[in-house]
């Protein structure tokens, strides 16, 4: 039967994780996948989380209902869009729980598929997330990239040239903020030209919102893009939120997809074909994380810290881009660095040739995607001055 199944190779950051963890060097530097590290280097349970998961620790294990958590569905549908939005005031909005950003991504993409039809073409940035062309390739959607970003930031001009040229009802994958992997994002002047146009030429914006709050430290300030679509303009929307990155539950695989319609009764109808997705593909979704992210968002002291811990980790991350940059140019570095202190959220494309990136993890043991792509996370006052 399986003869005709063909390798696949595995997944290139993975993979490299599984190097670095075996490699047996004293001094190692991960700067590979892009998961939080503190001062320490090591991965950090959020004060909030911490104190959450002190508060859920006597939940039972009954099944969760097919969309999700009630209460986190609600929570979060109040965070991404705000409270005042009039998209939830008006019942516009349909939602399901999903496993984390990527969950997202799929169910959304699965609904889009039936609503939209397989002729429909997803447009992904260039450079994007690996996964993203991946995702939406194996629902059955034609996927093509437009160039995004420069070293000099975001290439507006290719953007809303694509835009324009695209065919109406096609599919934009928008990163919500913290591009990855370019560090670029668009100014919020910048967002109002592309929903313009979006809006005039009926295209549909997904927001892949994987990084909020861990780009300014300010949850509502990263979410504005989302927020300017679905309510100032009243488009309709898809936003795919993951709280691995901005709780730090990456293996909970916590996140939310939801949609914002033009009725009540749209949404219903959208809730419900969500409903039957989530029912064949996995019955019910996992209730921890989602618990943990629900006792973060319904206290008031809880949600006080866990804005305060965005701080913690979006101001070390800004502070480690700083030093890097300093480092780099002390040394006088061949290249123009500036753009380390400019660009946003975790992620900074360095602009290494492959063979350089070789020589980086062979020689001083450091390592980074084959892109030159560098988790800033990575980075603490000890190893940023790395030295042989
Ligand atoms: N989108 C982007 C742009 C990402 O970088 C990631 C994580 N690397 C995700 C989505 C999804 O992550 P997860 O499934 O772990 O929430």
């Amino acid at each position: 039967f399986f003869e005709l199944v063909n390798y696949t190779p595995p997944d290139a950051i993975f993979e490299l994780t599984k190097t670095y963890n075996s490699d047996p060097a004293a001094r190692k530097v991960n700067l590979g996948q892009g998961t939080y590290k503190d001062e320490n280097g090591n991965p950090w349970i959020l004060p909030a989380v911490r104190s959450a998961k002190e508060k859920i620790k006597d939940s039972n294990h009954e099944y969760l209902p097919i969309l999700g958590l009630p209460s986190f569905r609600t929570l979060a549908t109040d965070l991404i869009f705000g409270k005042q939005s009039g998209a939830i005031r008006e019942g516009r909005v349909a939602s399901c729980q999903a496993l984390s950003g990527t969950g997202a991504l799929h169910i959304a993409g699965t609904l889009l598929k039936q609503v939209l039809g397989c002729d429909t073409t997803v447009y992904i940035t260039k450079p994007s997330w690996s996964n993203h062309r991946q995702v939406f390739e194996s629902i059955g959607f034609a996927v093509r990239e437009f160039n995004y970003s420069s070293n000099a930031g975001v290439d507006m001009q290719s953007l809303i040239q694509t835009l324009k040229e695209a065919a109406p009802k096609s599919i934009f994958v928008f990163h919500a903020s913290a591009h990855n992997p370019s560090g670029w994002d668009c100014s919020v002047d910048q967002w109002k030209q592309i929903g313009a146009i979006v809006k005039e030429r009926q295209l549909f914006p997904l927001f892949d919102a994987a990084y909020l709050g861990l780009t300014s430290g300010d949850y509502d300030r990263d979410a504005f893009a989302i927020r300017y679509f679905a309510d100032e303009l009243g488009l309709e929307i898809a936003a795919c939120l993951s709280f691995a990155k901005s709780m730090g539950l990456y293996s909970e695989r916590v996140g939310l997809c939801a949609f914002s319609s033009n009725t009540p009764t749209i949404a219903a109808a959208v809730e419900s074909s969500l409903a039957r997705m989530i029912r064949v593909e996995i019955s019910n979704p996992p209730a921890f994380g989602a618990r943990i992210v629900a006792a973060v968002l319904e206290d008031e002291e809880l949600y006080a810290q866990w804005r305060k811990d965005l701080v913690t980790m979006s101001s070390r991350i800004a502070e480690m881009r700083w030093q890097l940059y300093q480092g780099l140019t002390k040394l006088c570095t061949p290249g123009d660095w500036k753009r380390i202190t400019e660009q946003k959220g975790m992620f900074c494309i360095l602009g290494l040739t492959p063979d350089q990136v070789h020589h980086l993890q062979k020689e001083y043991h450091i390592y980074m995607a084959e892109s030159s792509r560098v988790s800033i996370a990575g980075l603490n006052g000890s190893n940023v001055r790395y030295q042989k």
